[in-house]
């Protein structure tokens, strides 16, 4: 459920026309629904509640604007980050560090550095070479990383191959037939304090089944590791649980049901619980919105040109994503309906939203949204074709502010240098 619905014959984020956005920002923008971000937060938040210990960390790649982790931080909840920049940013939105936790294959020294001298709440290590590198780091600084590592329980998520992480021919984390020697390992090196187990294995996933592998995968590794001496305390079951890109698909699995699967599967381990969802708290919270500009007949089909292109929002053109894509303008029963070829002014075929889509008949000029497109949506663009970074706007209720605006093209411009033998 999100807060994107129509009243008075118009689409609203919450209280809020988007027309009106749309009229004080300009188009295309993103924009997001406290209710939901807050709603989605809560609803993990309540689904872990059986476990007195647990911490949701939001996956704030998938929409990393500060307004957000403050939003979601102020409500209790950590970050996953994945990179130094993230880590930063977080902190800037008020995140303390011990309710960050440090994700990625490819974590650099000074990003280790960074995150222990600021404060960490755990790395989730992911190979031996990273562990040997942040125990040199540690101790160094002289002081004791916490770590999580990171398994590959060789599960097929039965997602997008580009998204799929837990089979045993992807980059992450380490074979969980190899977890017994490389905990070992762990635990003989300094600065390093091993307190439990990570696993992740994709993202997009609309079968709880693949989860339910992993996990019970996780909770026979813990039992082992407990009896080989390991102190296992914590687990980070990491994120992944789906959404419903097309409303007309079945309803991907309730987080209710996702708790209740983690308390069936590890819940008897008295750990504490961490999870990292990312895109079922944001995308849903999000819609981008754009205005059509030209309505062309082509050859066989009518194309919707609309200033959105695909640097504003790359999934359909990387993943092959579906969006929802709506009218301002609530649609009326009878009204006429034509199909289209959905489109942005980039000079690329790949710059193509959605084919064949029907809707109601679009005048130019008129604005249309995207639905679903608050996780991996702005985070993903760029200013590909000297196009700006969109601006990001946050609703509550009937205010809303910006959170991101749109450059100016000097703000483009000016960030090149000429070199001066030039
Ligand atoms: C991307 C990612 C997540 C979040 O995945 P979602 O599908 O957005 O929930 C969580 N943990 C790790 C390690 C990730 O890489």
């Amino acid at each position: 459920m999100d807060h994107f619905l129509y009243k008075n014959g118009a689409l609203h984020a919450e209280d809020v026309p988007l027309a009106e956005i749309a009229a004080a920002v300009g188009t295309p923008f993103y924009v997001y629904s406290t209710a939901t971000l807050l709603r989605h937060f809560k609803l993990f938040d309540d689904a872990l509640n059986w476990a007195d210990d647990h911490l949701v960390c939001f996956a704030m790649k998938s929409a990393s604007n500060q307004a957000i982790l403050k939003l979601l931080g102020d409500a209790g909840a950590g970050m996953d980050v994945v990179s130094g920049g993230e880590y930063a940013r977080a902190r800037a939105a008020g995140i303390p560090g011990d309710r960050i936790v440090f994700s990625g294959v490819g974590k650099t020294r000074d990003e280790m550095r960074q995150a222990l001298n600021g404060g960490i709440r755990q790395f989730n290590v992911e190979s031996e070479p990273e562990m040997r590198v942040l125990s040199e780091i540690a101790t160094s600084l002289d002081v004791i990383a916490p770590i999580t590592i990171r398994v590959n329980p060789d599960v097929d998520a039965k997602t997008n191959e580009k998204i799929a992480t837990g089979r045993k021919g992807d980059k992450f984390g380490i074979p969980i037939s190899r977890a017994r020697e490389v905990y070992a390992m762990a635990a003989s090196l300094p600065g390093l304090k091993v307190i439990g187990i990570d696993v992740h294995i994709g993202s997009q996933l609309t079968d709880l089944e693949p989860f339910r592998a992993a996990y019970e995968k996780v909770a026979n590794l813990t039992k082992m590791l407990r009896e080989e001496g390991h102190e296992i305390t914590r687990l980070d079951l990491g994120g992944g649980l789906g959404i419903p890109y097309a409303r007309s698909n079945l309803a991907p699995p309730l987080p209710s049901d996702y708790g209740k699967l983690i308390q069936e599967t590890v819940g008897h381990l008295g750990c504490e619980i961490e999870i990292e969802p990312g895109r079922l708290v944001s995308g849903n919270a999000g819609m981008l919105v754009a205005q059509t500009i030209y309505i062309k007949e082509g050859e066989d089909r009518k194309f919707l040109i609309i200033d959105a292109a695909m640097n504003d929002l790359i999934r359909p053109a990387m993943y092959g994503a579906h969006h929802d894509i709506v009218p301002i303008i609530e649609p009326t029963p009878g009204m006429e309906l034509a199909t289209y070829d959905i489109v942005g002014p980039i000079c690329e075929s790949g710059d193509t939203f959605a084919k064949h889509r029907e809707l109601p008949a679009i005048k130019e000029g008129e604005l249309v949204g995207f639905r679903s497109a608050g996780a991996y949506g702005a985070v993903m663009s760029s200013e590909y074709n000297t196009r700006p970074l969109i601006p990001e706007v946050l609703v509550q209720g009937d205010q809303f502010a910006v959170i991101r605006p749109r450059p100016t093209f000097d703000d483009i411009i000016n960030r090149d240098t000429i070199p001066e033998w030039l």
